[in-house]
């Protein structure tokens, strides 16, 4: 029989650590005292909390265990579609954690920290340089707060040109946060229909854009992981009527270096350094979402601006149409240390090599499957493709039983029942950091498990069978975490 690299051995149980404790149980030594004894001031007498008491290997042990339970890149593949689950170089995580840059305080003198500030103003130089914009801001915190800074761009310009205006073009392919961080800004959403080959059709967007349309909202490769090939003619239709095109990078990875942004008529484009730029995600740590403009925006970008001035960097406030502040300080500086390493560390040529990779690997990916799986449009895919569970029907068996089986077999399962534009949407992405072998491994379990949906259904209604939890009722989870255990 095949290996997959699904758990097969032990799955150790773990009781919390105060059914574990034991009274008079101690993880740590104190040091001989070398003082006379004092009585505790009254305030401090008493029991104290209810810490559970425990030795060193109990406490090891413990935590050891819990992080068993996990499942993240380092522990296999995690092709969650629209996410990039990218493994992330360590080397990264070390440049950023080096004393110099850990240690630096935000309010530290311009003067004390050259170092911080030429890395900034050198990572915007670089990131300008990938897009193919003209200038950017580091502030946002993440994707959506990249959107919200773009959508105060907007407002600002159009502000400026002495008309409010209140609608945005929101195409049906859009990440979910496009039109939430229009709605933020006041501006009403007009949804479009992408066409039958699963990309924005210029006569649709000409049908909406109108003198009250500040403009539209374009994920491109959009979250059905295909190239608007149709940018250039619908940006010239949204420029035609004074309207701005915002271009949601959070996709770059499809792209990087290779995609001249400003080329293709975006004005406004976010990034999500936490996707393709080396910082790990999923877990809700900072993440950073720098925004690219092309020069006719550069005057509203949010301050503080890192500016060059005889060879010496500063912080600058000095830009009177600036939108204000973003973030605290200057952003998730840490993130942008490890893009800053990244980059350098890969160099022009890898980064678009990358690129080329993560969208070989999911055509690849979906040459393999198309005859397992429901492919939703049939043409080449940028860095993710969309299967659907349509030939799996007949046997009573939905994306969902799949990839909870998929978890058996030891993968991430990928995004699920996203996009909306595909029912039962089993969305794939990749990545260029995994090896053929794993790839390959991963498309004979797919289609292994499309084999037992035919012959022995039951087995996925029932799966994931060697999890350690197994169906979650999802809906109350989320809305009803019990965090104690
Ligand atoms: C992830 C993603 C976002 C949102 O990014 P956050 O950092 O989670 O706010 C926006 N657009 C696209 C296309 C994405 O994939």
């Amino acid at each position: 029989m095949k290996e997959y690299p699904g758990a097969t051995g032990l799955i150790l149980n773990e009781p919390l650590l105060w059914e574990k404790g034991k009274q008079g149980r101690s993880g740590f030594s104190m040091p001989r005292r070398d003082v006379a004894p004092q009585p505790l001031d009254d305030r401090l007498a008493g029991d104290g909390p209810d810490f559970p008491q425990l030795s060193e290997i109990d406490v090891v042990r413990h935590y050891t265990r819990l992080s068993q339970w996990n499942f993240g890149v380092d522990t296999g593949m995690y092709p969650l579609g629209s996410c990039t689950m990218k493994y992330n170089p360590k080397t990264n995580e070390r440049q950023a954690a080096q004393p110099g840059f850990a240690r630096a305080h935000p309010m530290l003198d311009d003067d004390l920290c050259q170092g911080i500030l030429q890395l900034m103003y050198d990572l915007e130089q670089f990131l300008i340089e990938i897009t193919g914009m003209d200038a950017a801001t580091l502030q946002p915190a993440a994707g959506a707060h990249g959107e919200l800074t773009g959508m105060l761009l907007f407002h600002a310009y159009h502000k400026s040109k002495g008309a409010a205006r209140s609608k945005i073009i929101v195409p049906d392919t859009a990440h979910g946060t496009n039109p939430a961080s229009a709605a933020l800004c006041g501006y009403r959403p007009v949804a479009v229909k992408s066409n039958d080959q699963g990309i924005l059709a210029p006569e649709a967007v000409a049908a909406v854009m109108d003198e009250q349309t500040a403009g539209i909202m374009v994920t491109n490769p959009n979250t059905l992981g295909l190239f608007e090939e149709n940018i250039n003619k619908i940006s010239a239709i949204v420029h035609a009527k004074g309207g701005l095109v915002y271009g949601d990078g959070a996709n770059m990875n499809a792209v990087m270096g290779i995609v001249h942004m400003g080329q293709i008529g975006i004005d406004v484009l976010h990034l999500n350094l936490h996707k393709t730029f080396a910082t790990p995600h999923g877990g809700g740590g900072p993440g950073a979402g720098p925004v690219c403009v092309r020069r006719h925006l550069e005057p509203f970008l949010p301050v503080p601006r890192v500016i060059k001035q005889k060879g010496r960097y500063r912080l600058s406030q000095n830009f009177k149409h600036s939108i204000g502040r973003l973030h605290a300080f200057y952003g998730n500086v840490g993130v942008l240390i490890k893009a800053y390493s990244y980059i350098l560390s890969m160099g022009a040529e890898n980064l678009k090599k990358a690129s080329q990779l993560a969208v070989l690997n999911a055509n690849y990916i979906k040459e393999k499957l198309k005859d397992t799986f429901h492919l939703a449009y049939d043409r080449p895919c940028m860095h993710e493709c969309v299967f659907s569970d349509k030939l799996q029907q007949p046997y009573e068996v939905t994306t969902l039983d799949m990839v909870k089986r998929l978890m058996d077999y030891g993968f991430h399962p990928p995004t699920i029942y996203f996009p909306l534009v595909v029912p039962g949407a089993l969305m794939i992405e990749p990545t260029e950091t995994e090896a053929k072998e794993d790839i390959d491994l991963f498309i004979d379990s797919l289609k292994a498990i499309a084999a037992e949906a035919r012959d022995n259904p039951e087995l996925l209604h029932a799966a994931p069978a060697r999890c350690r939890r197994k169906r979650l009722d999802e809906t109350t989870a989320a809305r009803k975490p019990i965090l104690t255990g």
